[in-house]
């Protein structure tokens, strides 16, 4: 855990938040030899209602990520009215359920993990003419409770998804277990992408986005380093 995470709501200057991680990030970047500006921040602003949204997308910043296809359907319409330029990820599991609403709500879908959801993704962005960019979950720890498929049912996946159901993948996503060392699950994902060729790489919270940084993330997903601590429900 960084200190970052005992930042209480009131403490916390999302824009000011957002420009000193960027600072970081690009340190860690030049540190790894990789260039500025590689990395986008997904801020993860579930659970924190508009008004506290509007100060970061007032200071420019655009990527987003939501946990709950609900949740975002109430907060980002009236948003996305006022900064059409967003875009919304979800990183949170889906339900086959609700790919209507996740399909016309988010511009990048990263929990894509299985073949029932992926046939109605299918068939949801076919009936919407609308394609979210979507990302494979792979639960790299392989914990039972956790979303995600096992890495060694990865490479078949992907191969089903552009074969059987017509699905562009365009990276992959990992959460790894909160009591592991998140290096080798970042490595590993990373390695995991390369050798299907996809450039996608969703990894790094706030407790070690400068690790995902520094092994390969196109995009950390960020929440209470930005925010703050967010308010129960
Ligand atoms: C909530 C959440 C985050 C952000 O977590 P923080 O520790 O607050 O940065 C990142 N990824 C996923 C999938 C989440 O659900």
């Amino acid at each position: 855990m960084s200190s970052h995470d005992v930042l209480s709501e009131s403490d916390a200057d999302p824009a000011a938040n957002l420009a000193r991680i960027r600072g970081e990030i690009d340190s860690a970047l030049k540190e790894a030899g990789r260039p500025a500006g590689s990395v986008a921040i997904t801020a993860v602003s579930k659970f924190h209602d508009a008004a506290r949204i509007r100060p970061a997308l007032e200071a420019g910043h655009r990527v987003f990520g939501e946990n709950r296809v609900q949740e975002a359907m109430a907060k980002w319409p009236d948003l996305k009215a006022d900064y059409p330029d967003v875009e919304l990820r979800l990183i949170g599991p889906l339900q086959t359920n609700k790919v209507k609403e996740a399909v016309a709500t988010f511009d990048v879908i990263e929990s894509l993990d299985r073949p029932k959801l992926a046939r109605a993704l299918a068939a949801e962005m076919e009936k919407q003419g609308r394609r979210p960019r979507l990302y494979i979950q792979v639960n790299t720890g392989e914990e039972p409770q956790k979303a995600g498929l096992a890495p060694a049912d990865v490479p078949a996946f992907f191969t089903q998804c552009r074969d059987e159901f017509g699905l562009e993948i365009k990276g992959l996503m990992c959460i790894p277990p909160l009591e592991d060392d998140p290096a080798p699950h970042f490595a590993l994902l990373a390695k995991m992408a390369k050798n299907l060729g996809l450039t996608g790489l969703s990894m790094g919270m706030s407790g070690d986005y400068l690790i995902a940084a520094q092994l390969g993330a196109t995009h950390v997903r960020i929440g209470t380093a930005i925010f703050g601590a967010r308010p129960v429900h």
